[in-house]
């Protein structure tokens, strides 16, 4: 499952243990990545947090989903344990052999503004395109400036069909005309993002898919979202 088990000094993944050559590279990968604490599928209550779809989450954590450029949307209020499953889901695919790495919807949009405005657009780009899975935690709790709303969206559309992309918000979809300002941009946002059809996990709310295909906003068919 690409999960590491680190008891009794053993680092075993999938039931093997690891060499000392994997050991170093899942720890650089670890180093890389820059999540902003350690947290783990196993520290993951999931009986407490029961509207988590279990087996989709060991699903995803295998990493298989990065063959296909699959995004993952995780919905919920504040609190409820997004980021602890984005940081978990983030070591273990870096556990499983690919690249990550993690950074909040804010920092991101602060370094691409600034990249702009320093005449580096292109490579900061870059260097958000690079690895396999871009983590990007806690989007919509502030909402986007326009010119950040284009930004963001150049880089979605970059990545779109060639790497994953696993985005914590606290806005249902239906909300992010909102957050980017603009309901056409947040349409064509949504549509790189949702295509073909995300995984998506929604902790302890209502919102789920069919929410999303009412609004027109699967399989490529998206309208802006009132
Ligand atoms: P969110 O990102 O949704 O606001 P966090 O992931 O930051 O929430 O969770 C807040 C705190 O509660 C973190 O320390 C996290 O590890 C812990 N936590 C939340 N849900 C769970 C859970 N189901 N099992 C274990 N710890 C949890
Ligand atoms: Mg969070």
């Amino acid at each position: 499952m690409g999960i590491v088990e680190t008891k009794g000094g053993l680092w075993v993944v999938n039931g093997y243990e690891l060499g000392s050559k994997q050991r170093t590279r899942v720890a650089m990968g670890i180093q890389i990545a820059h999540f902003p604490a350690i947290k783990t599928l196993e520290e993951f209550d999931f009986k407490f947090q029961p509207s988590v779809d279990h087996k989709l989450v060991r699903e995803l954590a295998t990493g298989r989903f990065l063959a296909e450029a699959d995004n993952v949307l995780v919905f919920g209020l504040p609190g409820v344990g997004k980021t602890h499953l984005a940081i978990a889901l983030g070591r273990s695919v870096v556990e499983a052999g690919h690249s990550v790495l993690f950074t909040s919807a804010t920092a991101l949009l602060a370094a691409l503004s600034k990249a702009e405005t320093e005449g580096q657009f292109a490579e900061k780009l870059l260097f958000y395109t690079k690895r396999k899975l871009l983590v990007i935690d806690e989007l919509g709790y502030l909402p986007f400036e326009r010119q950040s709303a284009h930004l963001f969206f150049q880089l979605v559309a970059r990545r779109y069909e060639k790497s994953s992309t696993l985005i914590t918000t606290n806005q249902a979809v239906t909300q992010w005309g909102t957050v980017f300002g603009d309901d056409v941009l947040a349409a064509a946002i949504l549509d790189r993002l949702l295509h073909p059809q995300p995984h998506a996990d929604d902790l302890g709310d209502s919102y789920r898919l069919k929410q999303k295909k009412k609004a027109g906003l699967l399989g490529g068919n998206a309208a802006p979202a009132r």
